[in-house]
């Protein structure tokens, strides 16, 4: 029987409403492929023990013919920033080291009830606040490609767990990139939905006004299901959209002719390393030869972006976090041998047990551009600044459908190179953080192996809700290029 962890999660589930396989063969496939690889790549920090039972069910329902779902059967791994109920879910923190959820955020119901099976809960950084999955208290997660590399972050155990083929699908959340960038660094589909197509409720918040969902895959077409799956208004989140288009995979196959590709002219300033602007120039052959045409469009504001994402996000978070204190939330310091001086005391020691390097940074910026005095300085300013980059956004929406550029500068850097310059990481989040900023969707796409042996993707972006013709784009693109994404190791 073919490999049954190299196929799409769409194979997987006509392959056991056909009877070809089971789906609890599907299921202990994926669970040896992570016991093979999983020691060194560091992916999941939680494994569900009940995925096999669930597994087990799929195939009674086969046998009394009742229908599985659209996902029915298929194993995915969700980033440990959603809440699953009764599986540990730690945020890649300490202090949520023990957190067990009384419910699951409405990604993971959703899933469910698309008859998805939850294999495992995915390594991150911490808090998702990180590029490299190395801020993530549970250790490194490895790039399969090289493991002397990081996979990306902040959803980086997410990209690993689809690259390495553990997962054939997986969630992550997206804030400035996190979702586009580990997918780019890993060889993997990786797309973040407009703000509000999917309900944030029960997602361990970061930033709210930027954080988003969204699926890792080996095709679009198979995140193209996922999103068919999880988007949607929801009743818990007041900032999920009614919109109802939501006809992904039905779209994927549109004609292409007569599209406009928008190339903004200030993504290629700076230093792109030479092979990633040839994937770009690939990918504008092949949408050429599909009928596209290009414009060049100019994003003045994007030497603003990562300045501006910096300040909202840190202020957010650190009004997010202040909820982890020991008492009702968090990790609580023991106290028995010296008891704590007074409430101050008792809140920073828990606090400063619980938190890493990392988010303690994010937490006191925070602090700072939100305190009297530099509020207006700082987060007022750097509101202002993100409506005129949003508006700038809808303006070129109007001279074309999508926008073609890097994801990141460079392909996957080494584990340790830059973890001790914060300023150098946040650099890497130039191309992607802008997205958010303007709350619309986005994806990476693999295209070529770089001649270090890393994959090099493409992002592509679209206006508000217009996911079917990103994804149409995408999909199409995907087919002419043809990358495969085998990892040769
Ligand atoms: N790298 C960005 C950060 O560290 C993005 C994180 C994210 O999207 N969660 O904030």
């Amino acid at each position: 029987m073919k490999d049954l962890t190299q196929l799409t999660a769409k194979e997987i589930n006509s392959g056991i409403k056909n009877k070809q396989f089971k789906a609890s063969e599907v299921m202990s496939s994926f669970l040896e492929q992570i016991d093979a690889k999983d020691k060194e790549l560091n992916a999941f920090i939680t494994l569900n023990d009940k995925a096999m039972d669930l597994a087990n069910a799929v195939d009674n329902k086969i046998a009394s013919g009742e229908d599985i779902g659209a996902l029915g059967g298929v194993p995915i791994a969700i980033k440990d920033m959603l809440c699953t109920e009764g599986l540990k879910t730690t945020a890649g923190s300490k202090m949520l080291e023990n957190f067990i959820p009384p419910y699951s955020a409405t990604v993971v119901n959703k899933l469910e009830q698309s008859g998805a099976i939850v294999i495992g809960k995915c390594n991150q950084d911490e808090f998702a606040m990180g590029s490299s999955n190395e801020t993530s208290y549970y250790g490194n997660c490895k790039n399969p490609w090289n493991t002397d590399y990081v996979p990306g972050g902040s959803s980086g155990g997410s990209a690993v767990a689809v690259a390495a083929s553990m997962a054939p699908i997986s969630i992550g959340t997206d804030t400035g990139g996190s979702i586009r960038q580990p997918a780019n660094f890993c060889g993997v589909v990786g797309v973040k939905p407009t703000y509000g197509r999917v309900s944030r409720y029960g997602i361990i918040a970061f930033a709210s006004s930027l954080d988003q969902a969204g699926p890792f895959s080996k095709t679009i077409e198979d995140s193209a299901m996922v999103l068919e799956s999880i988007c949607g208004e929801d009743p818990f989140d007041a900032t999920s959209s009614a919109n109802t288009d939501l006809s992904f995979v039905s779209s994927l196959n549109n004609d292409l002719k007569g599209l406009k590709v928008g190339l903004p002219k200030e993504y290629s300033d700076g230093e792109i390393d030479g092979e990633v602007a040839a994937a770009v120039e690939t990918a504008k052959k092949q949408l050429a030869d599909l009928g596209c045409e290009f414009v060049e469009v100019s994003l003045p504001y994007t030497k603003y972006a990562v300045p501006i994402y910096y300040i909202i996000a840190t202020s957010e978070a650190s009004s997010n976090l202040a909820r982890y204190d020991g008492v009702r939330f968090g990790h609580r310091a023991d106290f028995k041998d010296k008891p704590a001086a007074d409430l101050l005391d008792f809140y920073s020691r828990n606090r400063g047990e619980g938190f890493g390097t990392e988010v303690k940074r994010r937490i006191t910026l925070g602090t700072f551009t939100l305190s009297s005095g530099y509020y207006d300085a700082y987060y007022n300013k750097a509101c202002q600044v993100r409506r005129l980059l949003q508006q700038n956004f809808t303006d070129t929406f109007k001279q074309c459908d999508v926008l073609l550029s890097p994801v990141t500068a460079t392909p996957a850097f080494k584990i340790g190179e830059r973890i001790a310059d914060p300023i150098t990481m946040y650099k890497n989040d130039i191309f992607t953080t802008s997205t958010n900023l303007a709350g619309l969707p986005g994806l990476s796409l693999p295209v070529a192996l770089h001649s270090n042996g890393l994959p090099v993707g493409v992002q592509l972006t679209a206006g508000a809700f217009q996911e079917s013709h990103l994804l149409n784009i995408a999909h199409k693109l995907e087919q002419s290029i043809g990358f495969k994404g085998e990892i040769h190791s």
